[in-house]
């Protein structure tokens, strides 16, 4: 099938890619100039794994395009796909402008019926709105061309993204036109070959379907955040409890880590998006707004300890960072627990050195201007000098480091763990003040 993208990010990259290692022939379109360079000469713009090796393999059979040039892109593709960024906007609604501005594109361009597939997370009713632009588009080019607009949205994970696209749990379309659903079919048959993962359901079902999907999700970790900060304050064990909820399936093990906070590009804008759909139809989510309230104050934890542990005084302290990324197995920086605890550090005279697997230049990027950060090669660099080290993501990598090292080249054997990766007990034998979370500390 002859498929076009709007959109070269995680979202697009990895869907196009996908696409064409089924033998689709794709045509992935991005206004972002620099980036479509960059994969026409073969490098990929973000990290997430398995996806440079598709995307060449691709790219060099010729199935896999790569063009800033929207309408020989719209002029390719039986179907079309919006994967572009839903940003919050100032009242943290969705901002549509980049999703209708494809819209429009599309049907100033497209000349047979095309299928228009919104796999963008966008409030309820966006699919209308994208059919009004593309209707608006038509008319006043004075041409009619039947299309149909499609509902499709994407749950893949970033640091597992090409891995959940070729296996899906499963794939929610959401339309009532009977050509557009056969289109789809067709289209994820390759994916869907072991048993049907296909559900079909109407437009705005499906829309709400994945803001319901990430607020869960959201709502699973500000409610295991919140059972560790009174496991804390009661002298409980959260990680104990977490087990003995997990157990009962109708709970399960999945999810119900506690930590730094959630972060990323979806959580965040997805729950503060879908509130402000509740509200803009009359509806207090109180939950969603309890679910976002918990994050917040749990981003601010781990410098909270911090400064407990120096008396609130950090002016000239430096802290080794493990670290940046908002999970492990990306490079995705947005909305990063890291970058809170970060900006929050150098406020108070502090200096970081910080080591990530894969983040090291997208926080280069970000913080380019920054005295008071040095991004260091490796972990035990990170060590050098510092006082005191902290973690904030949970890489594999940091799971079982030698813990010799670290007590010998950290000033004072002090590690504040965002993540809970160690047990509280062996840290203490170890000599460690190990601070974490929802865990008694023992000194
Ligand atoms: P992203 O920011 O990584 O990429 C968006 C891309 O769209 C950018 O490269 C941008 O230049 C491009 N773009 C903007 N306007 C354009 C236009 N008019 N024409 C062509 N390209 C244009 O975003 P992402 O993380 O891939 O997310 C895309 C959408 O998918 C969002 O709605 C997001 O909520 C949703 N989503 C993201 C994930 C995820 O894990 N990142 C998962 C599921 C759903």
């Amino acid at each position: 099938m002859r498929v076009t993208i709007f959109g070269t990010g995680y979202v697009g990259l990895v869907t196009g890619a996908c696409l064409a290692e089924v033998g689709n022939d794709v045509i992935c379109v991005d206004v972002d100039a620099d980036k479509i360079e960059r994969l026409n000469h073969g490098e990929i713009p973000i990290y997430e794994p398995g996806l440079e090796m598709i995307v060449t393999r691709n790219h060099q059979a010729g199935r896999l395009q790569f063009t800033t040039d929207a309408a020989s892109a719209v002029d390719h593709g039986e179907v079309q796909f919006i994967a572009v960024g839903t940003p919050p906007d100032e009242d943290g609604s969705a901002d549509l402008q980049y999703v209708l501005a494809v819209a429009d594109t599309i049907a100033t361009h497209m000349n047979d019926y095309t299928v228009v597939v919104d796999k963008s997370t966008v409030p309820v009713g966006t699919a209308d709105r994208v059919s009004q632009a593309v209707a608006q588009r038509l008319t006043a080019r004075g041409v009619d061309i039947p299309f149909a607009v499609v509902s499709n949205p994407e749950f893949l994970k970033e640091g597992a993204a090409v891995e959940d696209f070729m296996k899906p749990e499963r794939v929610v379309i959401g339309s009532d036109d009977e050509q557009a659903l056969e289109v789809l079919r067709a289209l994820y048959s390759p994916f869907n070959r072991n048993h049907d993962r296909l559900i079909t359901m109407d437009v705005r079902s499906a829309e709400l379907t994945k803001y319901a999907a990430n607020a869960m999700l959201a709502t699973k970790i500000s409610f295991m955040n919140e059972l560790a900060n009174i496991a804390d304050r009661v002298g409980a064990d959260i990680e104990r409890v977490r087990v003995g909820i997990g157990s009962d399936p109708r709970i399960g093990y999945h999810f119900i880590y506690p930590g730094a906070g959630y972060g990323g590009s979806c959580f965040p804008k997805d729950v503060q998006a879908l509130g402000r759909t509740a509200q803009q139809v009359g509806y207090e989510p109180a939950l969603l707004n309890a679910v976002e309230t918990v994050n917040d104050r749990q981003k601010g934890y781990v410098f909270e300890q911090i400064q407990s542990h120096y008396n609130g005084n950090l002016k000239g302290c430096c802290f080794a960072l493990w670290g940046l990324a908002f999970k492990p197995n990306t490079d995705d920086m947005r909305e990063a627990a890291s970058r809170r605890l970060m900006e929050a550090l150098w406020a108070e005279g502090a200096q970081v050195q910080a080591f990530d697997p894969k983040a090291l230049e997208e926080t280069q990027r970000i913080y380019k201007d920054q005295s008071q950060l040095t991004l260091c090669e490796t972990a035990e660099a990170a060590l050098e000098g510092a006082d005191a080290l902290v973690i904030m993501t949970e890489w594999n990598v940091f799971r079982s480091p030698d813990f010799g090292h670290i007590q010998d080249t950290l000033a004072a054997p002090v590690i504040f763990d965002g993540r809970n990766l160690y047990d509280p007990v062996d840290m203490a034998e170890m000599g460690f003040r190990y601070y974490c979370i929802g865990r008694p500390s023992i000194d």
